[in-house]
C-alpha cells in the first residue's frame, strides 16, 4: 500500500473505484483515500496483504465510485423558489414579464435565504460540493451557504436599475464591494465575488468600476454574455462590436473573469477569450429550455479555454442535478457536430471537476482527488440495476448515473450527506417553509396550490 503512518488520521474511505480527475485522469480500482484535518493525505490501491491506515473512522464505500465533489460553475441559488413558475417562454418575455415581476413581489432577505437553503440542500444531495452563485441580497445567500456546509463562490449582483437590497442603482458597485469586504476570509468555504448581470443591464462605467473592484480585491468577476442572438445584434447596434469585443475593450477580460453562457460567439470572440485566459460557464439545459442556442464548446476546448458546467438557476432549468446536466451536455455537442466522438465522457467529467475548479480559480484546493487538496468527496452508488455492469466509471457518471445515485458526500473532510440523508439542514422544516411561501406565490399568480 505504501502508506507510512506515524499518527492516527481522521478518516479512511476504502473499497471504492476512485476517479481521481487529476491531470492524468487516473482511475484506481479497489482504492482508498486517507483524510486528515479536512485534507486528502493519501490515495492508494488496496493490497489485501497490507492493513488500512489507522484512522478514527473507517468508511466502506461498498464498491461505489469515489470521485471529487461536483462543481456547479453557474447558478442563482435563491431562484429555486420560482422553480416551474413560468416555463416555455422566450428569454426576454420570461425575464421581463415573469421573473422580474416575481422578484419584485417576493424577493426579500428571508425568501433569498430560504431559496438558497433549498438549493444548497438539493445540490449537496446531488453530489455538488461547490457552486458559483450570482444573485442579490448575497449576505443572505452566504448565510445559507455556510449553514448548509457547501463550498461556494457567492457573487453580489450588480445591475443599473433598482434591485433587491440595492434600491439606489448608483450604489450597486459599492454595495457589492461592501459585501465582499464583509465575507472575505470569514469562512474558508466561502469566496465572495462580484456578479454583473450582463453587458446590456450594466453601463460601461458600472462594468469597469465593478471589474476594477474585483481585481483590486483578487475576486472572481462573473457576467452573463452572448446568451441570445438578439443580445449580440443589439450590442453591435449600440457599440459597433460583439459583446465579447465590447467587454474586452472595457478591460473586463482576464484570468479572473468567468463568462456565463457564451452561446453566440464567432472565431474572433473565442480567440479573444483564449488570449485573455478568461473562463466560460456552459449552461446547456438553460440554453436549451430558453431556446437560446448551443454554445460552441468544442471550439472553446480547441482554443484552450477553460470550460466549467453550470445548471443556471432553477427558474430556467429546472433542477440542480449536475450529473443529469453532464448527460445532456455530452449528447448535445455530439448532435451539434453530428459527431459521436464530440465531448467524450472523460472530457465531460473534467468540466464538473478539475476544469470547473480552474474556471472558479480554485484548482489549487479542489477539483480532483490528490494529496494536499481539500477532502471534497462524493460516493456514487453502483449497487443498482441501472449501474451494472460497470466497465468505465466515467461512462456511468455521464450517461447512466443521476444525482439520486449519490449516496455519500463530504465537504472539507466533514460528511454532509450520509446514505442519501442531508446532515446539515433540517430538511422537513425547510420544505414546509418553502411550501408556505409557494402558497403565497401561487395565490398572487392565480395558480392552483399544488404543494
Ligand atoms: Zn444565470
Amino acid at each position: 500500500m505504501g502508506v507510512e503512518q506515524t499518527y492516527m488520521i481522521d478518516s479512511v474511505i476504502h473499497n471504492g473505484l476512485i476517479v481521481t480527475a487529476d491531470p492524468s485522469f487516473r482511475i484506481i480500482e479497489n482504492g482508498g483515500i486517507g483524510i486528515c484535518d479536512g485534507k486528502i493525505v493519501s490515495l492508494w490501491k488496496t493490497d489485501h496483504e497490507q492493513p488500512l491506515p489507522q484512522a478514527h473512522e473507517i468508511f466502506d464505500a461498498q464498491g461505489g465510485i469515489i470521485m471529487p465533489g461536483l462543481i456547479n460553475a453557474h447558478t442563482h441559488l435563491p431562484m429555486s423558489i420560482f422553480r416551474g413558475l413560468s416555463d416555455d417562454l422566450p428569454l426576454h418575455e420570461w425575464l421581463h414579464e415573469h421573473i422580474f415581476p416575481a422578484e419584485a413581489a417576493f424577493i426579500s432577505p428571508q425568501s433569498v435565504e430560504l431559496g438558497a437553503r433549498l438549493s444548497c440542500a438539493e445540490l449537496l444531495l446531488n453530489g455538488v460540493t461547490t457552486c458559483c452563485d450570482g444573485y442579490f441580497l448575497a449576505d443572505n445567500v452566504a448565510q445559507a451557504v455556510i449553514d448548509s456546509g457547501i463550498r461556494a463562490v457567492v457573487g453580489q449582483g450588480v445591475v443599473d436599475f433598482p434591485a433587491p437590497g440595492v434600491a439606489d442603482p448608483s450604489q450597486n458597485v459599492s454595495s457589492a464591494v461592501s459585501f465582499t469586504r464583509r465575507w472575505k476570509n470569514k469562512n474558508s468555504l466561502l469566496q465572495p465575488s462580484i456578479f454583473c448581470h450582463a453587458p446590456y443591464t450594466c453601463s460601461a462605467e458600472t462594468l469597469k468600476a465593478a471589474k476594477k473592484a474585483a481585481d483590486r480585491h483578487d475576486l472572481l468577476f462573473q457576467i452573463h454574455v452572448c446568451e441570445t442572438r438578439a443580445e449580440v445584434i443589439q450590442c453591435k447596434k449600440d457599440h459597433g462590436c460583439s459583446p465579447v469585443q465590447y467587454l474586452h475593450q472595457l478591460g473586463l477580460l482576464n484570468c479572473k473573469t468567468l463568462l456565463v453562457h457564451a452561446v453566440w460567439l464567432d472565431e474572433d470572440d473565442i480567440q479573444i477569450i483564449a488570449d485573455c485566459a478568461s473562463s466560460i460557464a456552459h449552461c446547456p439545459e438553460s440554453n436549451m429550455k430558453l431556446a437560446s442556442g448551443i454554445a460552441p464548446v468544442e471550439d472553446f476546448l480547441c482554443a484552450g479555454i477553460t470550460v466549467g458546467l453550470g445548471t443556471d438557476g432553477c427558474a430556467s432549468n429546472n433542477d440542480l442535478d449536475l450529473l443529469a446536466e453532464l448527460d445532456v451536455a455530452a449528447k448535445l455537442h455530439k448532435i451539434r457536430q453530428m459527431d459521436p466522438t464530440a465531448l467524450n465522457a472523460a472530457t465531460a467529467v473534467k468540466m464538473v471537476t478539475l476544469e470547473g475548479a480552474k474556471a472558479l480559480g480554485l484548482a489549487q484546493s479542489i477539483g480532483s482527488l490528490e494529496p494536499g487538496k481539500c477532502a471534497d468527496v462524493v460516493i456514487v452508488d453502483t449497487l443498482q440495476p441501472h449501474l451494472k455492469p460497470l466497465f468505465h466509471p466515467e461512462s456511468h457518471l455521464v450517461y447512466t448515473a443521476k444525482g439520486s445515485d449519490v449516496r455519500h458526500v463530504m465537504v472539507d473532510g466533514k460528511w454532509v450527506v450520509r446514505d442519501g440523508k442531508l446532515l446539515t439542514l433540517d430538511l422537513p422544516s425547510l420544505l414546509e417553509n418553502v411550501n408556505r411561501l409557494a402558497e403565497t406565490i401561487a395565490e398572487r399568480n392565480g395558480l392552483a396550490k399544488c404543494c
